[in-house]
């Protein structure tokens, strides 16, 4: 889609390294690090946010959890633990309008966030 910066990242016209690639999907380190580990799962199809998905991507969204889980085994992170965010709209501060999946790691996490 035009102007988004994660179609940008995807077709390789801004440059980033992967940390996982297959078929739907890229995992790349977050360039403003929230933890030690910020990496975002983001789909190669553009989808907005979580408003789009619907009851046909019951497979897009096994394929979420399933690359979720190999990437956090891959890096070693399963064990000590990881928190996934999922930002949609406004209130939540969505900034990019590519639905993505925040993987964070490498310290501890607080609850409720803020
Ligand atoms: P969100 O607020 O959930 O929309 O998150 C968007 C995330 O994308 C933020 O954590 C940004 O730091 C991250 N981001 C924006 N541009 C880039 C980029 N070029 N490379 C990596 N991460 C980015």
């Amino acid at each position: 889609m035009d102007g988004c910066i994660f179609c940008k990242i995807i077709s390789g016209e801004i440059k980033t390294d992967f940390i996982f690639e297959d078929k739907k999907f890229v995992v790349f380190k977050d360039i403003n690090p929230q933890a030690k580990v910020h990496l975002l799962l983001v789909p190669k199809e553009h989808i907005g946010s979580i408003n789009d998905i619907g009851a046909k991507d019951e497979k897009f969204l096994a394929g979420v959890f399933a690359v979720i889980k190999q990437v956090a085994e891959k890096l070693g992170f399963d064990k000590t633990g990881y928190r996934t965010v999922i930002n949609t709209g406004k209130d939540a501060g969505q900034e990019v309008l590519h639905i993505h999946f925040h993987i964070l790691s490498g310290r501890k996490f607080s609850w409720p966030p803020g």
